[in-house]
């Protein structure tokens, strides 16, 4: 595909959060700009770490190309080198859908469950998507309510994001590395279909290292336990990118 990403950079972005930029491409695409800004406890630590949206670009382009291979829908079209991903312009879905294989974070801090503990089956939580309120955890009655999504949509954000957790869980493990939870978020396409949108990068999951159990993840950052953007790295080297 031939995109003038210079040209497309000379406008305003469509929407600015936290680590990454949004620009609109056409009716149908966004280009998105991952950068090197990054914050914890819903932005109250924040910092910039060189190279970190390069890393996440890549990580989530390719993690992306994963799901597209098991037949998993998302928003993802292609990399851009080097901090750009071209997706489908979605209508995101306010719902943060986490889905946990061990017990860590604020699971661990809400609930007795142990840091590190096994968990039977996934557990499948649906948070909402506001800074405002702080990303309160949702009930389906709560979500309908709100109109965040129907129930039969609901269903399909579960079922998607086991279907996720498989494909993903998979691929790490046969890199060394436990998918120990993660956050996606979905869109809407133009017809009504539910996508995986947003990104999913070392921000978003907890990865630890099958043998040594070291952190490759934000909790490097949020804990203050080092050189973030060197863990990125190895996540990156570990499953091709680099
Ligand atoms: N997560 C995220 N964005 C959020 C909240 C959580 O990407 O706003 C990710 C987080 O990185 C972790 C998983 O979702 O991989 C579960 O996070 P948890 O609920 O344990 O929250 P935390 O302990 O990070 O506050």
């Amino acid at each position: 595909m031939n995109i003038d990403v210079k040209k497309i950079l000379n406008e305003k972005p469509i929407y600015s959060g936290k680590a990454k930029s949004i620009y609109k491409i056409d009716e149908d695409k966004v280009l998105i700009e991952f950068r090197d800004d990054i914050t914890a406890g819903d932005g109250a630590k924040k910092d910039i770490k060189k190279g970190k949206g390069y890393l996440n670009a890549l990580i989530s382009s390719k993690l992306f190309e994963v799901l597209n291979k098991d037949n998993i829908p998302t928003h993802y079209i292609e990399y851009i080198d080097p901090v750009y991903m071209v997706a489908k312009n979605v209508e995101i879905v306010l719902i943060e859908v986490i889905v946990r294989n061990i017990a860590a974070g604020s699971l661990c801090r809400k609930y007795p469950f142990k840091e590190g503990q096994e968990l039977k089956r996934p557990i499948v939580q649906f948070d909402y998507k506001s800074d405002e309120y702080g990303d309160p955890m949702l009930n389906e009655d709560i979500a309908i309510a709100l109109d965040l999504a129907t129930e039969e949509e609901l269903k399909r954000l579960k079922e998607l994001a086991l279907k996720v957790n498989e494909s993903l869980k998979k691929f790490f493990d046969e890199r060394g590395i436990i998918l120990v939870d993660f956050k996606i978020e979905f869109g809407r396409t133009k017809d009504g279909e539910l996508v995986v949108a947003d990104e999913i990068s070392p921000d978003t999951m907890r990865l630890w290292d099958k043998e040594t159990k070291d952190i490759l993840d934000k909790d490097i950052f949020r804990k203050d336990l080092g050189d973030v953007v060197g863990k990125y790295e190895i996540v990156a080297k570990r499953i091709g990118c680099i």
